[in-house]
């Protein structure tokens, strides 16, 4: 079987001791492993430091986006057996291997096109000049330069692709040398991913450790970055690791997030926008088998409209076929890991017993194409909440699995947005209507509880990703449980690997700092 290694400085290092086994979690069959310890992790942050810095470092932004462009070239080329990783080892169907390679793709190439836009500099201004003298000769700029530190990149099992490509795509163009770790469970992904990444980036600019984090932590030092995706739990050990507190470490965190979705009152299920918000809501239960941390979690719909909307949903998901996701006939495929399952049956049962069944029961299912007894499977689940502000489990805990729940409201959007803060702090919410005054309220009360808020219309409804999607160009994080991060959102998307300094002094010598004349 093969033993993943690590690309730590400069060379493949396969570690040693104990080894955890990758599995295919529809079979459970063995596909890889990792060696749980055993790397000089001490070599991999000074070889950053030195090789990493300097190479990588001294390039512009322009020469920093073709390196960019090159790695979206590579996942292109190695397409078809990218999607075939990601089928045997995240359990994903071809649709959902498509969403996290191609979007790790088109992710690189926006930052490859922003490299090209920002040019031959490598330092940036943060708005125009600003006169603090008494007159124009003594001026105030702020700008940034990069980080003299490492990047150290820890995502979560659920996009093994996307979640490596869209932090390196921020920390490559900002100048900063990165040290990735994806999730044990599904690492083969990045594995190869960074196999076809490392000839063409400078030496130091792309390190990988595969297996558990060890010392990942120990040799973090000043002007070092972490950017974690993944549970809230262990985001509160990160919060509160020593080397992190001690050295002032900048720390991003993506974690859990209760995703609300409201139908307006003025939306019929028929027309354009009912249809969207039920093919979202349908999405986002089985897209990635609703192990994304952006899908629809707790639903509003208006009182006296709840059964409309649970026997489309009941007739939609009832065509769905749950099994071994390599089948072309399958639409959605098993949770990623053991855990996972045994985590998303618990949460299931959580709201159960504080909620009445619509579909699918308590996740129970008899897959397709699977060895009888195998795989880590859970079918759509649909729950329905009398009272759902004051509906305890549904708004306090994160089940990270096809499963949504559905409850009443009067309309008022103040009312929604009161139920979107009860997540406390979410990725994204998404509401439904074509009424603009009711759309202006709810997103003037729920904004500060979002990070990003998704407007369901009939004007936008045919080209719209829905709301699971995070693009390269929108901020990605959200505030309070989200873990207060924020990544991606164009050229902010860099400001977490860069410094911002204020300059002041003659405004001649701050205009040529920039390239002025
Ligand atoms: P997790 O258990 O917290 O693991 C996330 C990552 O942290 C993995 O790479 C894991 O490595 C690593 N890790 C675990 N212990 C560590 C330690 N002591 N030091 C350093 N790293 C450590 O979360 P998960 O179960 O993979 O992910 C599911 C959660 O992620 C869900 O709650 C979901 O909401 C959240 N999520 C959030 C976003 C977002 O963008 N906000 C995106 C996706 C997922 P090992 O695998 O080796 O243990």
């Amino acid at each position: 079987m093969q033993l993943l290694a690590s690309y730590l400085s400069g060379s493949w290092s396969q570690g040693s001791g104990a080894r955890t086994t990758l599995v295919n979690p529809a079979t459970e069959a063995p596909l890889a492993e990792v060696a749980n310890g055993g790397h000089d992790l001490e070599s991999a942050y000074r070889y950053a430091r030195t090789a990493g810095t300097l190479e990588l470092g001294n390039l512009t932004f322009a020469q920093r986006g073709a390196l960019l462009a090159s790695l979206a070239k590579a996942i292109h080329g190695a397409r078809e057996e990218l999607l075939a990783l990601a089928v045997a080892n995240g359990g994903n169907t071809r649709g959902d291997a498509k969403f996290d390679i191609d979007g790790g793709a088109m992710t690189l190439s926006y930052y490859a096109d922003l490299g090209a836009k920002l040019g031959a500099t490598s330092v940036l201004a943060d708005g125009e000049p600003i006169q603090v003298g008494r007159t124009a000769r003594m001026g105030g700029q702020h700008v940034w330069t990069r980080r003299r530190g490492v990047a150290v990149h820890i995502n979560a099992f659920n996009f093994p692709g996307w979640g490596l490509c869209e932090k390196l795509g921020c920390s490559l163009l900002a100048g900063m040398p990165t040290i990735s770790k994806p999730a044990t469970a599904t690492a083969l992904v990045t594995h190869r991913m960074v196999e076809l990444f490392a000839p063409l980036l400078p030496p130091g600019a792309l390190q990988l450790l595969v297996g558990p984090a060890g010392a990942l932590l120990e040799h973090l030092g000043p002007g070092d970055v972490v950017a974690f995706t993944g549970s809230s739990g262990t985001a509160s050990m990160l919060r509160t690791h020593s080397k992190i507190l001690d050295h002032g470490v900048r720390l991003n965190v993506e974690a859990d997030s209760l995703n609300a979705a409201i139908l307006g009152p003025d939306v019929d299920l028929t027309s354009e926008t009912g249809g969207l918000f039920l093919a979202d809501v349908v999405r986002d239960m089985t897209q990635k088998t609703g192990q994304k941390c952006t899908a629809i979690r707790r639903v509003l719909v208006p009182a006296g409209r709840e059964s409309d909307v649970f026997e489309a949903l009941r007739d939609r998901l009832g065509g769905i076929a749950v099994g071994d996701p390599s089948r072309e006939d399958v639409r959605m495929g098993p949770v990623a890991t053991a855990q996972q399952h045994e985590a998303v049956l618990a949460g299931i049962a959580r709201l159960a017993a504080a909620t009445e069944e619509v579909f699918g029961g308590t996740g129970q299912v008899t897959p397709v194409g699977v060895p009888a007894g195998k795989g880590f499977f859970v079918g759509p689940v649909v729950r329905a909440a009398e009272d759902p502000m004051w509906c305890e489990p549904l708004n306090d805990h994160e089940v990270f699995g096809p499963v949504t729940t559905v409850g009443p409201y009067d309309g008022d959007a103040e009312f929604a947005a009161e139920f979107v803060a009860r997540g406390h702090g979410c990725l994204v919410s998404s509401a439904y209507s074509d009424d603009r005054d009711w759309v202006a309220s709810f997103v003037t009360a729920a904004a500060p509880w979002a990070g990003r808020l998704y407007l369901g219309s009939s004007k936008m409804a045919a080209q719209s990703p829905g709301p699971g999607t995070a693009l390269p160009s929108l901020l990605h994080g959200g505030p309070g449980r989200a873990g207060g991060g924020q990544e991606l959102g164009g050229e902010r998307g860099l400001e977490l690997y860069m410094q911002r300094t204020a300059l002041e002094g003659d405004a001649s010598v701050l205009k040529s700092l920039l390239g002025g004349g």
